[in-house]
């Protein structure tokens, strides 16, 4: 397995959005919610997994633009 995080980046028109997740099915459930939330439309799993660019691990602590990362929201 591979490990490190996964950036995703919203692909609607007009929108920057984007969001790191510790692995991938965190980064699709937090894509998935997004396009829910913002764009009140819906993105298969394939498609979300298709534009996930790895983050070294290096650097996972320095996104300061994915500061708003939905995965990060809950705690027990
Ligand atoms: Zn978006």
């Amino acid at each position: 397995m591979t490990g490190g995080s996964k950036r995703w980046t919203c692909v609607e028109a007009g929108c920057s959005y984007e969001l790191v997740a510790a692995d991938v099915p965190s980064a699709i459930q937090g894509a998935q919610r997004h396009i829910a939330e913002a764009h009140g439309s819906f993105e298969l799993e394939e498609m979300i997994e298709d534009v996930l660019e790895d983050v070294p691990d290096s650097a996972a602590g320095q996104t300061s633009r994915a500061a708003r990362s939905p995965g990060k929201l809950r705690r027990g």
